[in-house]
């Protein structure tokens, strides 16, 4: 019989598999189970929702059983079953969860870590088995397949004989070694002991049979062993259970078992309501970021179920686009199973139980915020950017809730602040919150223009992302306090020391005509006290904004109204003035040098770098 090959990336991962040291083997087990469990979740479904097909609920579950003997280990479901294409398809290459990440770090790692990071499914049995076959028979079809591979040399598919659609996963476990004790996978106790661990909640019943010994008939003293079915799961989901009986472990198990992320959760919400609607939810906060979260292939959503039944992966709208990074569930009795994906958009009791949901996530992240700083920090670094731009998308529509969730860079606390922070530290006088914004905060710290607010005694936000000022800009305010820039051309400061500067309106004037347009107006800087030179901004658009437009394909080139402020205090004004009145070539040198060190301080390209260079290598003559 012909022997096909894996796919490169499924060949290293079952050598990994086959290989592995992973100390918690015993979880090939979980991954059967809940491949077993999905598949019956789809033939339940079906038939839940087909009228032609009867349904009966005992059809559906899953079976384990063990031979020593002959050391098998079969998982049994009596779901959707796989055609031979299926066959092919699932078991011969690295299916859904053969995501991109996951083939780098397969790349990248050793095995045991991807096995305790990644959860890898249908190939872990190759941990515990030298030979794996599947037998299956799909849902409507008349002919099954026998699927088998010794491991990493190919697989065979050959037509085979199976009576009931549904599928069979046969392990034949491997010897046990100095090492390691195989032969606990073919033991009844441990197998029941696996399962109650990681599966119980599976709504299927997971039968075995067990051993039982009860008194032969007829005697008083002598027992007899005799086999019985039994059903070794509770069945009772998670999200159905009290929550006075679930740990923060439970949850963490449910999180790995349904592969939300492959990270431990910063926190979870298992919430219920009744009443209006009523639902069960249970939700989660990732920490790190999936690694396909900014990209277009990100799919927002929680997993959907009615009455028991999964009907959809992922329902995107139970979850607004700010908060797309949640993972988790809904159940809601509510809800038609026949529901089309249409039908379910404008589903009244669905909006209802998406808004209730919007509360919670938001009440969550606050909590997060107010109990546990260091997790919320975590959480923002990953989704922070999200929750900024979002700030800033449709218009603002969604500023109102997402503002408090905010934190920025303090110059003054040097770390994190929300603006609610921000505003309870202001001095009484203080009357805008003030931000600066550029690359980094090592930069920010020294540029001039945050001179005078700190002097002041303000504390200034740091902006380092490009979205941050749009995000400020759009929000306009925050509990009434205006956001200011400390290079906005008014800084809002009256002050009777910065009383209005007539000195120098003449040289001014003069320098405007050298600089033509580029630059708006040139003046005495109130902001200024030990550098001599710097730009302001005279409107809405500032010369950081200008930077990040200006990066994106095709832009127009945005320009920020610029403004040339000078330190009269400084000693090169004095330099300035004894030119303007005795060399005119020398003021022009001056002020074209002026302004270029003002470009660059803001950190933009000076227009003519030989001609400036130039002109610096003249002063020095
Ligand atoms: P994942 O479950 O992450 O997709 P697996 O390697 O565990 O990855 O399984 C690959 C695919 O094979 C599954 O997505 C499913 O389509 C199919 N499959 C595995 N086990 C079964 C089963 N018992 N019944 C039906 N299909 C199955």
């Amino acid at each position: 019989m012909e022997l096909k090959e894996f796919q490169t990336e499924s060949k290293r991962l079952l050598d990994l598999m086959i290989n592995s040291i992973y100390t918690h083997k015993e979880i090939f087990l979980r991954e059967l189970i809940s491949n077993a469990s999905d598949a019956v979740d789809k033939i339940y479904y079906k038939a839940l929702t087909d009228d032609t097909i009867q349904f009966c609920k005992d059809d559906y579950y899953i079976r384990i059983s063990a031979d020593k003997e002959k050391r098998l280990l079969t998982v049994s479901d009596t779901g959707i079953g796989m055609t031979r294409e299926e066959l092919e398809g699932n078991l011969g290459t690295i299916a859904q969860s053969g995501s991109s990440a996951f083939k780098q770090e397969i790349q990248s790692q050793e095995g045991h870590e991807i096995i305790g990071q990644f959860g890898v499914g249908f190939y872990s049995a190759f941990m515990v088995a030298d030979v794996v076959t599947v037998i299956s028979k799909a849902f409507n079809e008349d002919q099954a397949y026998k699927w088998e591979s010794r491991g990493v040399e190919g697989y065979t598919i050959q037509p085979w004989e199976k009576e009931s659609t549904g599928t069979d996963v046969i392990l034949k476990i491997k010897e046990s070694t100095e090492d390691e004790n195989y032969d606990e996978f073919l033991e009844e106790y441990r197998l029941r002991e696996i399962i109650k661990k990681y599966s119980d909640f599976i709504r299927h019943p997971i039968k075995m049979d067990v051993t039982r010994s009860r008194l032969k008939e007829g005697s008083d003293s002598e027992y007899e062993e005799y086999t019985a079915e039994e059903i070794v799961n509770s069945m009772v989901p998670i999200w159905k259970k009290n929550k006075n009986e679930l740990t923060p472990q439970d949850y963490e198990n449910f999180y790995t078992e349904k592969r939300y992320g492959f990270d431990k959760p910063l926190k979870y919400v298992h919430t219920s309501a009744e009443g209006m609607v009523s639902y069960n939810a249970i939700l989660y906060i990732p920490a790190t970021i999936p690694y396909d979260y900014y990209s277009p292939d990100y799919e927002k959503g929680l997993e959907l179920y009615s009455n028991g039944v999964l009907i959809m992966n992922k329902c995107p709208e139970l979850l607004p686009d700010y908060f797309s990074f949640v993972k988790g569930m809904v159940e809601s009795d509510d809800l038609s199973l026949n529901i089309s994906r249409e039908m379910l958009q404008h589903d009244r009791q669905l909006k209802l139980i998406a808004k209730n949901i919007q509360g919670k996530i938001k009440n969550a992240l606050l909590e997060l915020l107010n109990e546990d700083r260091e997790k919320y920090e975590k959480f923002f670094t990953a989704f922070g950017r999200q929750l900024k731009y979002s700030v800033y998308a449709e218009f603002g529509r969604n500023k109102d809730v997402l503002e408090d969730l905010l934190l920025f860079y303090s110059s003054k606390e040097k770390k994190m602040v929300t603006l609610e922070e921000y505003c309870a530290a202001m001095p009484e006088d203080q009357k805008y919150i003030y931000y600066a914004a550029g690359e980094t905060v090592e930069k920010l710290d020294k540029q001039p223009q945050t001179e005078f607010v700190r002097d002041k005694g303000y504390d200034i936000l740091f902006l380092t992302e490009d979205v941050d000022e749009f995000a400020l800009k759009i929000l306009g305010a925050y509990k009434e306090k205006e956001f200011k820039s400390v290079s906005s051309g008014d800084l809002g400061l009256e002050e009777k020391d910065t009383e209005p500067d007539e000195t120098g309106s003449e040289i001014f004037t003069a320098m405007k005509e050298i600089l033509g347009d580029k630059v708006k107006e040139v003046r005495a800087s109130k902001r200024l006290k030990t550098h001599p030179v710097c730009l302001a901004n005279a409107g809405e658009l500032s010369i950081d904004m200008e930077k990040t437009l200006n990066a994106m394909p095709n832009a127009p080139g945005f320009k920020a109204e610029k403004i040339l402020e000078i330190n009269t205090g400084h000693d090169v004004y004095r330099a300035l003035e004894n030119a303007h009145e005795q060399d005119t070539e020398k003021f022009k040198l001056f002020t074209e040098l002026l302004y270029n060190q003002a470009l660059l301080i803001e950190g933009l390209p000076v227009e003519d770098p030989v001609d400036y260079t130039n002109k610096v290598c003249q002063i020095m003559k």
